[in-house]
């Protein structure tokens, strides 16, 4: 069984600072699970320690009932094609000395054995099923544009076969006429070949879109998780709900009562985190408690998760 993945509880360090705490989720099959949050709040890594692009200093991410991060060389290298990542910048993650038909082929020459003629077939027809031209296969990624490069970016993502991709801001770098067409693209591939995403972006908009459910993450933790319309319509943690109140509403009847709500100050460093809950120094909803008690990441309703005191059943 592939599925579900659970994460949890992985720090990150980077020099002293926690960049990553305290996480934990699970992925079921089939599904988007949407992460959402400002930049900086540790969606990234989140989504990299899972697929061990980076080495969290403690956790475990279950994936085939195999613990991705207590996995050694080999057993790593088994799991690899199952997982996979399309990153945020097509321009920054293509090689540019190499062809596109290189650049998709490279995941099959280190995990495969095909011959010449069958791995050509093959990028032929991953080419084919992200819209790209195959006349173009013997061109480099500075003759495409941004939305072409990204079509090239999950073609040589989805080269082995995966089960599973992180997409780490996929469509963040894009113009906004094309971000759709990406988006739309995905969702397709997710279809047709049964794929299950992590969807990372800051675009409330467009996680409201693709996702399934969706996390929301503040200073490194998930601070709530939900299915994808109860969060929208009535999000549970103060965070959630001042991040939303700032997306318009594609409604205009709505969209003539959205009452924005305004955060002060800055996020702290994440080298400094505040005493009690994260969100304390910024809460509108901040009480006596906030400031001394951590609050717990538990189910308030069936599938609804939330860090916050104003749902703790005790008030300990
Ligand atoms: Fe606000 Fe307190 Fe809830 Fe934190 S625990 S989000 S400070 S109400
Ligand atoms: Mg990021």
């Amino acid at each position: 069984m592939y599925f579900p993945i659970t994460a949890g509880v992985f720090r990150k360090h980077v020099g002293d600072v926690k960049a990553v705490d305290n996480v934990s989720f699970t992925i079921y099959e089939g599904e988007t699970l949407g992460l959402v949050g400002e930049s900086g709040c540790g969606k990234s890594t989140c989504g990299r320690a899972i697929l061990r692009l980076y080495e969290p200093t403690a956790g475990a991410v279950r994936i085939d009932s195999k613990d991705v991060l207590a996995a050694d060389a080999d057993t790593l290298r088994e799991m690899r094609p199952k997982m996979q990542m399309v990153f945020q910048d097509p321009q920054a993650s293509l090689n540019p000395r190499m062809t596109v038909a290189a650049i998709i082929g490279e995941p099959l020459d280190e995990h495969t054995s095909l011959s010449k003629k069958d791995k050509l077939a093959r990028i032929y027809e991953l080419m084919d099923q992200v819209g790209l031209n195959r006349d173009f296969a013997n061109r480099y990624p500075h003759e495409f544009s941004g939305g072409q490069r990204q079509r090239i970016g999950i073609a040589r993502a989805l080269a082995l076969n995966p089960k599973f991709i992180v997409c780490d801001e996929p469509i963040a770098a894009l113009d906004v006429s094309i971000q759709a067409q990406v988006v739309n693209l995905l969702e397709e591939l997710q279809d047709r070949l049964g794929l299950t995403y992590l969807f990372i972006s800051h675009d409330l908009s467009m996680v409201r879109h693709i996702a399934d459910r969706v996390a929301v993450m503040y200073l490194g933790q998930i601070i709530e998780l939900a299915p994808r319309d109860p969060l929208y319509v009535e999000p549970l943690h103060p965070y959630t709900q001042a991040l939303l109140s700032a997306v318009p509403e594609p409604d205009p009847e709505a969209e003539k009562t959205r009452r924005r709500i305004i955060l002060k100050g800055d996020v702290p460093s994440p080298a400094n985190p505040p005493k009690g809950c994260n969100f304390c120094t910024r809460c509108p909803k901040v009480m006596e408690i906030c400031r001394q008690t951590e609050p717990t990441f538990h189910e308030v309703q069936p599938g609804r998760f939330v860090a916050c005191h104003l749902y703790q059943e005790t008030a300990d």
